[in-house]
Order: C-alpha cells, then structure tokens, then sequence
C-alpha cells in the first residue's frame, strides 16, 4: 500500500503497488466505517492481498482484503516512517503505470521489511532509489566516462550524458568525488541492507546524481531524502 486517502464519507481511495499489475488505484468503500469488513487492514506501508473487481468507472473496488504483513515495527520510529514513506512516493512517481515490474514489488517489500527491522539511514534510501533507476532501466552509467568512454579521470556526473564523465568531458556536469563514485558503485551491487557508509559530503553528490538522472531521463522529481540539517554539514568545508 502506497497511499491510503479518505474519500467521500466513508471510503478510502488506495494506491497499490502490485507485482504483476504495476501501480493500481482501488477504492474501499465504507472503509472508514466502525466495524467495516476492512477493519484496519488498509493501512499505508502494508503487504496485503486484496481481491479487486472493475466497476463501471477508472477505479477498481476492493471487495476483500487480507494482511500479509503490516511492517509495524516501522510505526515505533520516526526516521522509518519518514523513510518508508518517501520509498513508497519514489516507487509511485517512477513506476506510475500498469507495466509490470514484479522486481520493484520485491524491492518495496525488501525495504519496508528493513525499515521495519533496523534504523532508517539515509544510505539504505540512496541504495534503494539506486536500484528503483536499475528497474526503471535509467541506471546511470558508472564504469567508464559516459560521453567518451576514457575509464580513467572520472571525475564529473552529467544526468545529460548518461552518468559519470572524465575531466575533459565535464562541461555540463558537477564534480562527483572518489567517495560518492564508490558508493553509487557498491550501492547497485551490494543488498538492501548492506548499502555501504559513506560520509554526508558523498551522500549529498550522490542523491544530487540520482536525483538529476530520475529528472533527465524519467521527467520525475524525487523528494529530498537528506535533511536539510545534513545537507547543511555537507556544504561546509
Ligand atoms: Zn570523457
């Protein structure tokens, strides 16, 4: 469940994110009701199976639902429920069609296990939104400059020219350092919850080149996942 939004007097709109029916919306009616056959089942952030049957209009209309998971533990936390929420709107905002990508359920539900189950930090968000470009087929190019193909001297990032770009190629681009280089690199190929550490400074350039890549290439702008306190240590000397 990506979204759950009260509608009318009694119903709740839903945002489903789905394995083989991409992102769908549904309607709940009389799901806000005491004592309706939803009960709190349709809750943001949970895993569940709903049985979904077309209707006359755009919306399909849940006529039952059953709890896989509910990922409580992520409740208890203010950093996870912050994270959980901004995995969930990234996922929206990148797979807002019916297209199937059952890799993109499996990677929501991986991430809102582990929100559930450790300290949100802001590399686990930058790994997953990595990984959400793999999906989405944007990844940015990392191994050799993306522009003339030198793999030595990267030292720049150009959303425009596909991902890192060597000095002699780094006009459009801003400079992207060793240790932010190295994370994107090791975010892609490393699991959910190993995403590597690195400093606030590498973060920063890094959710910089994600950021540009899902806006050049996906026309989608990802909200901000560093807090402003953290960008501000960033961007001091
Ligand atoms: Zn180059």
């Amino acid at each position: 469940m990506l979204r759950s939004i009260r509608y009318g007097e009694a119903d709740r709109i839903l945002h489903l994110y789905t394995p083989h029916h991409g992102r769908i919306s549904a309607i709940a009616k009389g799901a806000r009701r005491a004592g309706s056959r939803f009960g709190a089942r349709l809750e943001p952030f949970f895993h569940i199976r709903v049985v979904l049957h077309e209707g006359r209009g755009e919306l399909l209309t849940v006529s039952g639902a059953d709890t896989v998971s509910t990922h409580g533990e992520l409740r208890s936390r203010a950093a996870s429920l912050e994270a959980a929420a901004r995995a969930c709107d990234a996922v929206a905002r990148l797979f807002e069609s019916s297209e199937p990508h059952p890799e993109v359920f499996t990677l929501l539900s991986n991430e809102l296990a582990l929100l559930s189950s450790v300290q949100a930090v802001a590399a686990n968000g930058l790994a997953f939104r990595m990984k959400l470009l793999l999906a989405a087929g944007i990844v940015p190019q990392l191994g050799v400059c993306a522009a003339c193909g030198e793999n030595d001297h990267l030292s720049g990032f150009s959303a425009a020219a596909g991902g890192v770009v060597c000095n002699s190629c780094e006009a459009a681009a801003f400079p992207i350092e060793h240790e932010a280089y190295d994370f994107l690199v090791r975010a892609l190929g490393a699991p959910l919850a190993d995403a590597p550490a690195a400093s606030d400074r590498a973060l920063r350039q890094a959710e910089r080149a994600i950021g540009e890549t899902a806006e050049h290439h996906a026309h989608v702008r990802l909200r901000p996942l560093l807090t402003a306190a953290s960008r501000q240590i960033a961007t001091t000397p």
